[in-house]
């Protein structure tokens, strides 16, 4: 655990938060655009280590919690089908539809079943030809190459029975959406680290020149963030918006080709909605022409629907960084990782399940 902990050491972490705090002099805003780090900023308190005048405000970088009701109705309607085999990530199967859960499904009797790759899915299409098998490709640019290979492998196999649901969302459209909001108090974004291994950051430069918002590409340790926080802060005391990498090790500026070509061949750029942020244009992937046999929504002839979310349910404004997990009246109460209203309280990422882990308030 020798690297790990090396991006832990609390000494080094205190001597950050002291450089932070001898820089700052004004209030400022600064969005952590990825679920992962999220988890670190509440699990480790990175934010009681900063001046009181610095608030770090969470965004939209749970690809679980960002993926609308109407897409997971449309999973459990597929999973239904008896001769379907539903494939998906484990945290997706616990986010509550408009009336039930994939799990519930898998409960009653319907073929769900958790796999850790999208590869697997394929695997199993192969092995079961009489069945249907359907992977729920969910996620940011980070899971997106990996989906898109079973996809270009199934193509290539000439797999009858394999499909994708597909959810994909990217981030700089997310971004441009919530500064470009009326109700935007983003004074500066922590980058999500994982989504400019793939990509790169140059996509950045041009938000942060339109909109003077510095954005400081980041990992995701204790050590990371704090060093992401000061390059933000450092910037923003200086008058600056410009693009800087903190993840130097893993992160290149033109990100990784090889990724993003096979991302390319087979997925296109269209519009996609949020769930709680509503639809962005050119925020998501969709399948491109070549690959159209594969889209399970055009395969099982799914209709549009509308649905509201849940009216106690405020993720949009905790996405958007408008509000804290535990300005929800529901948080602990009526919304418990066992008993969840909403994909913020399930997912791995999702800022009120890390609030409930690691701040839990006591509540009357
Ligand atoms: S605590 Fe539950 S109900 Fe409230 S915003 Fe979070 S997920 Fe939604």
């Amino acid at each position: 655990m020798k690297f790990i902990d090396e991006y832990r050491d609390a000494e080094a972490a205190q001597h950050y938060a002291h450089a932070i705090a001898q820089i700052t002099t004004r209030p400022w805003s600064i969005m952590e655009i990825c679920g992962g780090q999220t988890h670190a900023i509440v699990k480790f308190g990175i934010d009681e280590l900063l001046p009181h005048s610095l608030t770090l405000v969470h965004g939209p970088g749970c690809p679980v919690c960002v993926t609308p009701v109407e897409l997971i109705d449309k999973a459990i309607e597929i999973a239904l089908r008896p001769e379907v085999i539903f494939t998906s990530f484990g945290d997706m199967l616990r986010v509550p539809g408009t009336h039930t859960d994939l799990l519930s499904v898998k409960a009653n009797g319907g073929d769900v079943r958790m796999v850790y790759s999208p590869l697997d899915a394929v695997k199993l299409a192969q092995a079961n030809p009489a069945r249907e098998v359907v992977f729920f490709a969910v996620g940011f640019e980070t899971t997106a190459p990996a989906n898109a290979m079973a996809v270009y492998q199934a193509h290539q196999r000439g797999l009858p029975n394999f499909s994708v649901l597909v959810s994909h969302v990217l981030v700089p459209p997310a971004m441009e959406a919530l500064l470009s909001s009326p109700e935007n108090r983003v004074q500066g974004f922590l980058a999500a680290g994982h989504v400019c291994t793939v990509m790169g950051y140059t996509e950045y430069y041009p938000l942060a020149a339109k909109y003077q918002v510095p954005i400081v590409v980041t990992g995701f340790e204790p050590l990371d963030i704090l060093q992401g926080v000061y390059m933000c802060v450092k910037q923003l005391e200086e008058g600056r918006a410009e693009v800087e990498n903190q993840y130097t090790r893993s992160v290149r500026r033109e990100g990784n080709q090889p990724a993003q070509q096979l991302i390319r061949e087979v997925f296109q750029i269209v519009p996609r909605k949020w769930r709680g942020l509503g639809e962005i244009p050119h925020s998501g992937l969709g399948l491109r022409d070549p690959y159209a046999e594969f889209d399970a929504e055009q395969r099982f002839g799914l209709a549009e629907q509308h649905v509201e979310e849940s009216s106690e349910c405020i993720s949009g404004l905790v996405l958007q960084g408008i509000k804290k997990p535990h300005d929800c009246p529901a948080f602990g109460v009526r919304c418990t990782p066992e008993r969840p209203l909403g994909a913020p309280m399930v997912s791995s990422e999702g800022a009120c399940a890390a609030y409930y882990r690691y701040r839990r308030v006591t509540l009357a």
